[in-house]
C-alpha cells in the first residue's frame, strides 16, 4: 500500500489530466471553473490544473508543477496558476507515497448529497461491494485552508475516495484513471441512490449476498460503517 506510485512520463501525465478534464466537463461533473487535477511526476512533485480555468478546454501547458512537502510553486506553466484546492491534493499525497492522482469534481448529485450532509453507505450491487463500499463524508472546511486537508484525513488511508460536505467528491488512486473512474462510481451511486428514493426505497443486498461476493472476490473486511470523520 505504502509502495511508490508508478509513474508516467511528465508529457504523457499533461495529455491525460487533459483528456480527464474534458471528460469531466462533458458529463458535467464540473461547471464553469471548478473542480481540479492532478498527478504525481516523481517523489517529490505533482502536475496540477490551473485556476480559474475550465477543464474542459485545458492546453498540456497550462499546467503547473507544484513541490508536495510545502507546496511551492516551481513552474506556473501558461495558466494562471495552481489551483488553491492543490492543498486539498497534497494532503493526499503527503499522506500516501502509492497514490498518483487526485481528481477533486462536483458532479451534481454526489454534491447534492455533500450539501445534505449525507454519505453514500448502501451496497446496492456487486460492484458496489467489489470497487467502491462507502464514500464517506468529510465535514465541512473553509476553503483554501489547512483545515481542507485536515477533513479528509479520516478517509485517506483507508478509502479512495470522499465526500466533501457542502463542496463536492474527490477521489485518489495510484493512477490518473482509476481516480477519475472512481469518480464516475460515485456519481453513478449517488444518482441511482436518488432514483431508488424517488421509486419508493433504497433496497439493499443482505448480508449473506455481500458474504458471498467478498468470499467470491477474496475482498478483505469493508470498511466500518462509520463515516463521519
Ligand atoms: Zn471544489
Amino acid at each position: 500500500m505504502t509502495d511508490p506510485a508508478p509513474l508516467l512520463e511528465e508529457s504523457a501525465a499533461r495529455e491525460a489530466i487533459v483528456e480527464v478534464g474534458r471528460r469531466l466537463w462533458q458529463r458535467q461533473y464540473v461547471s464553469a471553473n471548478d473542480g481540479n487535477v492532478s498527478v504525481r511526476i516523481d517523489a517529490d512533485r505533482i502536475l496540477c490544473t490551473p485556476t480559474m480555468t475550465s477543464k474542459g478546454w485545458m492546453e498540456p501547458s497550462d499546467l503547473a508543477i507544484v513541490r508536495i512537502a510545502d507546496g511551492e510553486v516551481l513552474d506556473r506553466g501558461t495558466g494562471r496558476g495552481p489551483s488553491s484546492e492543490v492543498r486539498l491534493h497534497l494532503g493526499v499525497y503527503r499522506e500516501r507515497p502509492d497514490i498518483g492522482a487526485v481528481v477533486h469534481a462536483h458532479p451534481m448529485h454526489a454534491t447534492a448529497f455533500a450539501i445534505r450532509g449525507e454519505a453514500l453507505t448502501a451496497l446496492l450491487m456487486p460492484e458496489s461491494v467489489v470497487a467502491l463500499p462507502r464514500v464517506p463524508l468529510a465535514r465541512y472546511a473553509t476553503p483554501s485552508t489547512d483545515a481542507v486537508p485536515e477533513s479528509i484525513h479520516p478517509f485517506v488511508r483507508t478509502d479512495r475516495a470522499c465526500l466533501l460536505e457542502q463542496h463536492g467528491a474527490i477521489a485518489w488512486d495510484t493512477d490518473l484513471e482509476s481516480a477519475y473512474l472512481t469518480m464516475e462510481r460515485i456519481e453513478y451511486s449517488a444518482q441511482i441512490t436518488l432514483l431508488l428514493r424517488q421509486l419508493g426505497g433504497v433496497r439493499e443486498l443482505d448480508a449473506d449476498q455481500v458474504a458471498a461476493i467478498v468470499e467470491r472476490f477474496g475482498l478483505g473486511p469493508l470498511p466500518a460503517t462509520s463515516l463521519e470523520g
